[in-house]
């Protein structure tokens, strides 16, 4: 893993990086927006909101979701 960028400061209000693939993508409560876009997503069940845990990309958290979904219904 390279992290060239990771000290770089955000130029954009809610601009993060995804924890785990790197992806930039906007959190729209930094950002100050009503809501984030990843509150219309399905919520993940509270032992996957680990404290301390930065926001993840689209992506990443859809990819958790179905990951989470597809335990739960084992
Ligand atoms: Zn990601």
């Amino acid at each position: 893993m390279t992290n060239m960028e990771s000290t770089r400061e955000p130029a954009v209000d809610g601009a993060l990086v995804c924890a785990r693939c790197g992806a930039p993508f906007r959190c729209g409560s930094l950002a100050g927006d009503a809501a984030c876009w990843c509150a219309a997503l399905p919520a993940l069940p509270l032992d996957r909101l680990l404290p301390g845990e930065p926001c993840l990309c689209r992506a990443c958290l859809l990819a958790l979701i179905d990951k989470t979904r597809a335990a739960d219904s084992d």
